[in-house]
Order: structure tokens, then sequence, then C-alpha cells
């Protein structure tokens, strides 16, 4: 940790105004909450937490339609994170149908073809799963598969979030594994200082320094901390694929409105497998009525322990927002390694 130690020291030395800087990576947070990083920076230099979390960005009129997928009787295979979010009428764990927890895609496949009955993946995540949902579907699935297509796309809400400036942004900490598999040229548009970062503790002080340094040089470009794992055009066969079988369709997220071409949806070749088509569902967006922050903490503007119900009412045993439900959530991992205030 001596690289650390000295990186710290540097931007204890350099760091001369108020700055905020974006991650959107649930990873990132987990990394910086458990190694207590926040607390060798500067005061004046701030991380918060963008939207990186794909299950607590999936709105409740998505967790709706998963329960619709149960009503209508479908095996309705999901990652284990997404089981206990609240959709309007309860979780899919509650719910008391045929829901199985998969550690991917391939697992809802071999669920299919173990039976006559309709299964239903729902596919959430970002640029780094839907590649791996794209490969599987080209090897036509049985015709008793579908997913349903949660997916999100990283760049169209960091551009809302910027035009929106309410988080007062300096730049942004890019995600190490999503732009491992699209590479970052789809961020050098935006007019602020970007870094990709890994996630080893000295990985994100040295995006942080770079990011510091931009900013002192009035510069904004992306820079690459991460050239280990990520190259500018990222993972070229991934990328051909996630887009050969998706296309980008606006898409509401969690705290966010819909945000234009953020989401993925599939191709007409393969509606086959859409389950929104073949159960006829609408993604309904639904008021938020509970005094859960969620929004505000997946838009960067408030921070776990800004919530008043955090460790009271809402713990990881009683969650209450999907940012308590997730292992990426920043409420659960603020929760675990009692981070009392960024
Ligand atoms: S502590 Fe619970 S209720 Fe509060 S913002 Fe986090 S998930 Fe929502």
């Amino acid at each position: 940790m001596a690289l650390g130690k000295e990186i710290s020291e540097k931007l204890r030395e350099i760091v001369d105004r108020d700055l905020t800087f974006m991650h959107i990576c649930g990873t990132h947070e987990a990394a910086i909450s458990r190694t207590g990083l926040r607390s060798v920076l500067p005061s004046r230099l701030k991380i918060v937490m963008g939207p990186g979390c794909p299950v607590c960005i999936t709105p409740q009129g998505e967790i709706d339609a998963a329960l619709d997928l149960v009503k209508k009787g479908c095996i309705v295979a999901t990652y284990g994170d997404l089981l206990r979010v609240p959709g309007t009428r309860g979780s899919l764990e509650s719910s008391g149908g045929d829901v199985r927890v998969v550690q991917g895609v391939h697992k809802a496949v071999e669920i299919a073809r173990s039976t006559k009955k309709e299964v239903a993946f729902i596919s959430v995540g970002f640029e780094t799963t839907a590649p791996t949902v794209a490969a599987t579907l080209l090897t036509h699935p049985p015709e008793n598969f579908s997913i349903l297509s949660c997916h999100r796309l990283v760049p169209p809400a960091m551009k809302w979030l910027l035009e929106q400036g309410e988080a007062r942004l300096h730049g942004f900490l890019l995600p190490g594994h999503v732009c491992t598999v699209v590479g970052y040229q789809d961020y050098e548009h935006f007019p602020v200082p970007q870094v990709v970062a890994g996630f080893e503790p000295e990985d994100i002080l040295l995006g942080l320094l770079m990011l510091v340094e931009q900013v002192l040089n009035g510069e904004a470009k992306v820079e690459n901390a991460y050239p280990r794992a990520v190259t500018r055009e990222g993972n070229i066969k991934a990328r051909r694929l996630m887009y050969e079988v998706f296309t980008p369709v606006d898409a509401e997220w969690r705290g966010f409105p819909v945000i234009p071409e953020s989401g993925l949806g599939l191709r007409p070749e393969f509606e086959e497998y859409d389950a929104q088509k073949k159960f006829d569902l609408t993604f309904r967006h639904v008021e938020k009525h509970s005094a859960c922050i969620c929004d505000k903490v997946l838009r960067g503007i408030a921070e776990p322990t800004d919530c008043r119900l955090f460790g009271k009412a809402c713990t990881p045993r009683t969650p209450i927002g999907p940012c308590m439900v997730s292992h990426e959530g920043a409420c659960k991992i603020w929760h675990m390694y009692r981070v009392k205030q960024g």
C-alpha cells in the first residue's frame, strides 16, 4: 500500500478546491468502503455514487412485469440479488410462484430444456452482462424460453446526469468492468475529466489523482488507469454480439425519468425470445410513495446515511429499497462496512 500512501499524500498536497467525482460501479463502492479509502482523501475531494448497481436502477414497473410473469404461470429464473427487490405487489421472493435463482442465463436455458413449462429469465445488467445473454440467444434456446430485457447502457445515464447538473460533478471514475467490454470511446464526447479505473485501492487512488490533475490543468479527456484490462476499443467481439441481438431503446431508470436509448431491447429477429411481447407485458411507471431515498442515492445527491431509515427500519435483513438488497447497492455496502459518512 506504499503506492497508495504516496498517491493520497500527493492528493492532499494538490487538491486546492472542492471537487466531486462520481463512480458508476457497485464494485468501486465496495472497494472504497471496504478499505476506508474516503478517510485518506483530502476533505475537499468527494467521491459520490452514481447509478452503478444494475439491480438498484431497475424500476418498480419492471419488477411488477416480472411478477406478472409469475402470475401467468412461468418459471421465473433470476439472479439472487433481484429476488427481494420490492415491486408494488411484493417481491419475487414473496410471490409464491416458481422462482428460481440462477447464476446466469445459461442456467435458465438449462431449466427450459428440462421442462415443457414457459421459463422467463429476468435479464438485468449493464454492458458487462448483455453480451453473454446475446451469445446465449444466438444458440437458439428452446421455444419455451424467453428473457425480460431490463438491460441498461451506462453512457446515456452519464449524459443525463451532466445535463441536469444537480450533483455538480467535476468528472467521472469510469467503470472498469463495463469498459473491459465496450472500451471507452463512447465516453470521449463528454466535456468532463474521466478516468477508467480498476478495483484495487491503488487503482482507484490513481484514477482520482489523474482526475484531479485534469481539473487542475483545465483538461477534459478520457484516460485509462486500468490498461491491464481495458483498451479504447474494448472487446470487439462481445460488443458485436451485443448489438447483433439487442438494439438501444428508451428506458426508465429508478430515480431517473425515461432516458433516451439507455436500455437494450431485442431486435425483431429475436422477438420470439422477448418475454414482454410473448406475454403482452408493459413496463408501467410507478410513482414513489415511500421514505426510501434510493432515487437520490443513485443520482449522487444523497448518501445512504442521509436516509432516516438506514440501519433502523431498513437493514439487509429488512430491506426497504433495492440499494439495501443488492450486494452492489450503496446502502447494503455502507451497512456491511459500517461506513458512517462519505
Ligand atoms: S437505507 Fe433503505 S430505505 Fe433508505 S435509501 Fe437505502 S434502501 Fe432506501
